[in-house]
């Protein structure tokens, strides 16, 4: 039954994602395990001392921020949706964001003055674009611009296999003038540890975090990026403005007109 392949399908991915932190654990404990057999021996110079030593204190602090991460990621508070404002929650990150991104990368708000309502966790919300931010920042690392954009859409397109959906969505876009990804880093980057980065930079938890809340908010995350051109995110929430606002006239209702 369908149950069961999804059932299945989420097996499977904790497999995978069990079987990575396993791996990236071992690797992290052979660094720590190997200097200290060095430490062991009879006369080490001084110098070296240090620098094991170093590297066992500095591997330990990775591993607990890998634990530490992953206690975050199986304990996720459920979410709390509340009705707000797109534009002024993304006016309010601006401070925020101007702090994590560095000079070299200037932030362009493409963010109507019109209320663009939806109903999510606020928290999440900002935690979300905050991951796809730091993500544009690094894939800058000789400067460029972040563009922030939100807009309100009539449906959201068939992404990865999902199915299409219509109806009132507010879309907000993040665009970056970046390194941009291959075809198969694009297939996994949404995959829990899946990174590119350097192991003291990235954890391969921010897309998941991201497409997390975007399908638990009843919305969607899509990508379109290019090598050496740039990428962007576009997060779609459900919109929470006045629905019967939107609907378009029924066929009932026009009849009324013509009469
Ligand atoms: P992390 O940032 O810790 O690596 P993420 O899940 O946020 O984890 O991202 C996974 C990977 O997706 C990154 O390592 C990177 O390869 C790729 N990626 C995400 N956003 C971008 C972007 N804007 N430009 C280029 N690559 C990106």
């Amino acid at each position: 039954s369908r149950e069961a392949l999804v059932q299945a399908q989420k097996m499977e991915a904790i497999g995978r994602l069990t079987g990575g932190v396993a791996h990236d654990f071992n690797n992290l404990l052979t660094v720590i395990r190997a200097s200290a057999d060095f430490l062991r021996r009879p006369n080490v110079p001084e110098e070296k001392r240090t620098r094991y030593v170093e590297a066992i204190a500095e591997t330990a602090e990775r591993a607990a921020t890998l634990t530490g991460q992953l206690l975050a990621f199986a304990r996720r508070q459920p979410l709390q949706p509340e009705v707000f404002d797109v534009c002024t929650r993304l006016r309010g990150l601006h401070r925020i964001i101007g702090s994590m991104i560095g000079s070299s990368v200037t932030i362009q708000n493409d963010l109507p003055e019109t209320e663009h309502l939806v109903e999510a966790d606020p928290t999440q919300f900002d935690t979300a674009i905050l991951n796809m931010v730091i993500n544009a920042r690094d894939a800058m690392p000789r400067g460029g611009t972040i563009r922030i954009g939100a807009r309100i859409v009539g449906g959201v397109p068939a992404v990865r296999g999902h199915a299409a959906a219509s109806g009132a969505f507010v879309a907000v876009d993040i665009s970056d003038d970046g390194t941009g990804m291959s075809p198969e880093t694009l297939q996994k980057i949404f995959e829990p540890f899946f990174t590119t980065k350097p192991v003291d930079k990235g954890t391969g938890l921010g897309l998941s975090q991201v497409y997390g809340f975007a399908k638990q908010s009843r919305g969607e995350i899509d990508v379109a990026s290019q090598l050496d051109v740039g990428t962007t995110f576009t997060l779609y929430l459900p919109s929470a403005a006045g629905q019967v606002t939107t609907v378009p006239a029924s066929a009932a209702q026009l009849a009324d007109v013509s009469n």
